[in-house]
């Protein structure tokens, strides 16, 4: 058996290598490193992928959610709603902007953001959601949206964790998750489902207003070469890894299938064990396990952890402290009642080792040295 990490990205290239390689060397020789072909290329295979109209193409995800918020014109002093149980660039993006974010609890069985809650947090001054496809589900978008109409809100989709995921509307047809609110944000962090070999990152819109203005922003605020009409930023995805990202782009469905089968396996090991909750399937979504979280019942996970660890498991918790816990995100108009969910959650998630080249043997050691050390300590 293979050592057993969190993610294999040694592995995965292994399998693709020559493909890869070839399109590396392509850019190098081409020697047009920024804006080279293959960025536009790759762009329009991902267009078609989401069924989307614009997909503009950045540095990474956190500038993703920046440039989403900065193109839709939010000023300081706008309040935008997101999640108190997400990747901290979710509410870093609004808060570097002079924007408030305002967290609201997540569900305690899907760790979604809970839509009722989000009602009972606009007010006068709320501008935009920010919903956080947390782990590879989507979160309840038709309950989202119809509050962002009800209220004329914008709505920016946080797709980091959830590339490939299908959105299942009650009517029956079916989206890709990012591609039903306003704007949709990703990341292409090399551990992400689609993962470069460095920084890189997207911003999709059928907004084709906004997207001309995206256009501009991440490359200077610049309509023609040395005239700025807006304030941007230098956030482009070079063409190296738009050349891998290219290549990956056609595995994306496989990878998702293979963390799909691994996860299928970790929930029939973990069946009858009423200490561990396996995660919840939403009825509106498919899920592409970007991780694989369970909850802790009645059971110490730190501990479980240290024990997993002596027998050469990874484990990690995604994410130990909530936002609105972090110093930085201080604010004393929240109270621990607001968020009972997150603050749950935050101490009794465990993710376990999840990604494309994961072997059944691994599956079965992992589970089965989880399941021991819990009968262990009952
Ligand atoms: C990874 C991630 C981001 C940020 O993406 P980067 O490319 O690392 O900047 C934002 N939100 C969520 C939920 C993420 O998981």
């Amino acid at each position: 058996m293979n050592n057993i990490t969190m993610v294999d990205l040694k592995g995965q290239y292994q399998n693709i290598k020559s493909e890869i390689d070839a399109a590396i060397e392509q850019v190098i020789e081409s020697a047009g490193f920024i804006n080279g072909p293959v960025v536009s290329e790759f762009t329009n295979e991902l267009e078609n992928y989401l069924g989307v109209k614009n997909v503009i193409p950045c540095g990474n995800g956190t500038d993703a959610l920046q440039l989403a918020l900065m193109a839709s014109g939010l000023k300081p002093g706008d309040e935008v709603i997101t999640s108190d149980f997400t990747f901290i660039a979710t509410a870093e993006t609004i808060a570097i902007l002079g924007i408030k974010p305002r967290l609201v609890d997540v569900n305690p069985d899907n760790f979604l953001i809970d839509p009722d809650e989000i009602e009972k947090a606009i007010s006068s001054k709320t501008r935009a959601i920010i919903p956080v496809h947390l782990y590879g589900q989507s979160a309840n978008m038709e309950a989202i949206l119809a509050i962002a109409k009800k209220n004329g809100l914008l709505v920016i989709e946080d797709t980091a964790q959830a590339m490939g995921t299908d959105y299942l509307f009650e009517s029956g047809t079916k989206k890709k998750a990012g591609t039903l609110g306003n704007i949709g944000c990703t990341s292409f962090f090399p551990s992400k489902n689609l993962g470069a070999f460095g920084d890189a990152g997207a911003i999709f819109t059928d907004d084709d207003g906004l997207a001309e203005k995206l256009r501009y922003l991440v490359n200077h605020g610049m309509k023609k070469r040395y005239y700025h009409d807006y304030i941007g930023v230098n956030s482009r995805l070079d063409s190296i890894q738009a050349a891998i990202l290219k290549v990956k782009l056609k595995y994306l469905d496989s990878y998702n299938l293979s963390r799909q089968k691994a996860a299928v396996a970790y929930d029939a090991a973990f069946a009858g064990e009423n200490k561990l909750q396996v995660p919840v399937r939403v009825p509106w979504s498919s899920h592409i396990f970007h991780q694989y979280t369970l909850i802790c019942k009645d059971t110490d996970r730190n501990m479980l952890i240290k024990e997993l660890n002596k027998r050469s498991v990874p484990a990690m918790i995604y994410y130990p402290v909530p936002l609105h816990k972090q110093k930085a995100y201080a604010d004393n108009s929240y109270s621990a009642d607001d968020f009972q969910n997150s603050n749950m959650l935050s101490d009794s998630v465990i993710s376990l080792p999840m990604h494309t080249e994961l072997k059944d043997d691994q599956i079965d050691y992992i589970s089965t040295n989880l399941l021991e050390i819990i009968q262990k300590n009952k």
